[in-house]
């Protein structure tokens, strides 16, 4: 019978015990408020656990992130030395998608423009572009990145992806390496970082990078915020060297109320919620991972500490 412990700070765990229960019938639920004998706990479902929260399972033999980015878990220094497994989520993938395809589309549609001019009351015709005009780079081609990237090719934007591996996807050009990096910059009208942060990732996007984006370029952020600097972000959109952004990670979460993001009229500012976990459908591959992991194998999705993600 796996025992199992649940934290979330965003999550219920009324969502994520039917879900896991139906994958896992014999399943023995734990939470902070019925947390029966710790030492029996051999898996933790966790989001941002307190600092010492580890400390109390001295059977476990799994953590399971209850996110896809786990830069916030693998930053912590009270981990314990077990597998860790990040969720694999169909449900979040769609959702992920969906978001990346209204900010992309936003940009390559001028749709801030008649916005603005809605404002003032202004009919301004700006002609439409055909979407294969539009040149979007999609920085990081995971479980999110590559589902946005080929639904953004599907609908017949020029799509190239990056990644730390080379990576073939079909109707994308897939790049890799600085000398990739410096190449896609170059020819890209929209950026959407899809990145984890890690210390390969925290500052990517400085000022000289972005500088390689032809002017007026859009970038859509929904990786993490510290992956692009953001004193060089707010000034490339002040100068117009951005045309504009899109953007759901912040250095600071929630964005302190006198940053200077919030009052540029070129940005559309949402509080992280380009996608979030579907416990039903994260459910079954969880519920894999702490069956693996209980037969002495490794778990589904696991995340490698050394190279942050
Ligand atoms: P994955 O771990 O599946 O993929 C990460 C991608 O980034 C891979 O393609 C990887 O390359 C690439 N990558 C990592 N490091 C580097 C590097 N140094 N240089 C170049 N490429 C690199 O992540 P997901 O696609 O599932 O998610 C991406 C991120 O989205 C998450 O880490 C999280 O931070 C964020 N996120 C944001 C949410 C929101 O609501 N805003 C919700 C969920 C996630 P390779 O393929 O070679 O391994």
């Amino acid at each position: 019978m796996p025992v199992v412990a649940f934290h979330s700070s965003l999550d219920s765990p009324a969502d994520w015990e039917p879900a896991l229960r139906r994958h896992l019938p014999d399943l023995d639920w734990r939470t902070d408020e019925r947390p029966g004998d710790p030492a029996e706990v051999q898996a933790v479902l966790a989001w941002k656990p307190p600092p010492g929260y580890f400390a109390r399972f001295p059977g476990l033999r799994l953590v399971v992130n209850l996110g896809a980015g786990a830069d916030a878990l693998l930053g912590r220094d009270d981990l314990p030395a077990v597998p860790i497994s990040r969720l694999n989520d169909p449900g979040m993938v769609r959702l992920m998608t969906s978001y990346v395809v209204f900010a992309v589309t936003r940009h390559a549609r001028d749709i801030p423009a008649f916005e603005a001019a809605q404002r003032r009351r202004e009919w301004r015709y700006i002609h439409p572009r055909p979407l294969d005009a539009c040149r979007v780079g999609v920085l990081g081609l995971g479980e999110l990145g590559a589902a946005a990237a080929l639904a953004l090719a599907a609908m017949g934007y020029t799509v190239r992806g990056w990644s730390r591996s080379p990576k073939s996807l079909p109707g994308i050009g897939c790049l890799h390496g600085e000398a990739g990096l410096r190449a896609l910059l170059a020819a890209t009208d929209v950026l959407v970082v899809m990145l984890p942060l890690t210390g390969a990732t925290r500052g990517l996007l400085d000022a000289g990078m972005l500088a390689l984006l032809p002017r007026g370029a859009a970038l859509v952020n929904v990786g993490r915020g510290p992956v692009v600097a953001e004193a060089a972000l707010v000034e490339a959109l002040r100068s117009g060297r951005l045309g504009g952004a899109t953007l759901d990670v912040f250095d600071r979460e929630p964005l302190p109320p006198e940053h200077p993001l919030w009052a540029m009229e070129n940005v559309l500012i949402t509080p992280h919620i380009a996608s979030i976990t579907v416990p039903g459908e994260a459910a079954p591959d969880v519920a894999e991972s702490i069956r693996r992991v209980l037969a002495g194998r490794p778990p589904l999705h696991e995340v490698q500490a050394g190279r942050g993600y």
